[in-house]
């Protein structure tokens, strides 16, 4: 089987933000919103935007625009954020401990149901409500959620044995926040996430910006 790919990837991305801007338009009293104000908010050309919104398959209305809450709704829709998804997470340290806290993931329908971890003074503990089992029991607690999404948030050398362990209980797909690149049949779907290389584009930028002008003295 092809691994799969997201052909509309560099669009799924942009989506997010516009789902952002049309709910605020939408607190503001919006009933419309045109592609060209989303791309000049959103530093886009309204083209692009009109190309991406076109995945959602809804349909703007000339001279108007498209419809706020259609809007809202067919990219919620299209993400499935409009439905609740279940996932486990491993590795409750700092990161998985942010992410058991981050609301925003739960507004998008993402409810972890439970995380593990190895260190005992986290086992039987609550992080943000989320309870804290023991990594040995993974393989009976998994299919007794049955659960198919996991956030994986391990030190990198556990990665590809926690996987391995995912894989053997019905995990479909893995969210990874480890550097690790885990070996993994083509079925199974994996985001790297990979915070250092938004920190490193950032440092580079940094390091290249033009200082700026001093005024004529
Ligand atoms: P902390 O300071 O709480 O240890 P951290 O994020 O700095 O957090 P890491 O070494 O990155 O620590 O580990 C992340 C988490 O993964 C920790 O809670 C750790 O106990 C846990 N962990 C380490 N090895 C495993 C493993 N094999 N299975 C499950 N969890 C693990």
């Amino acid at each position: 089987m092809v691994k799969q790919k997201v052909a509309a990837a560099p669009s799924v991305r942009r989506l997010p933000a516009y789902l952002h801007l049309v709910r605020q338009a939408q607190r503001e009293g919006l009933q419309y919103i045109s592609g060209t104000f989303i791309a000049q908010e959103l530093s886009l050309e309204p083209i692009q935007v009109r190309k991406d919104l076109s995945i959602t398959r809804i349909m703007g209305k000339p001279k108007k625009g498209y419809a706020v809450a259609s809007l809202i709704g067919a990219i919620e829709h299209f993400l499935g954020w409009d439905r609740t998804r279940q996932a486990v997470l491993v590795g409750a340290g700092n990161l998985g401990t942010a992410l058991l806290g981050y609301q925003e993931l739960q507004r998008q329908g993402l409810h972890v149901v439970a995380a593990f971890d190895v260190n005992p003074e986290k086992i039987g503990s609550r992080i943000h409500q989320v309870p804290v089992f023991s990594v040995a029991t993974l393989e009976q607690e998994i299919p007794a959620w049955g659960v198919k999404t996991a956030l994986l948030t391990v030190p990198s050398q556990a990665a590809q044995e926690i996987t391995e362990i995912l894989i053997r209980v019905g995990i479909e797909g893995i969210w990874n926040f480890t550097k690790a690149k885990l070996r993994v049949p083509d079925t199974l779907v994996v985001q790297k996430e990979d915070l250092s290389s938004g920190y490193a584009l950032f440092c580079v930028m940094m390091q290249n910006r033009q200082p700026e002008a001093s005024p004529p003295s």
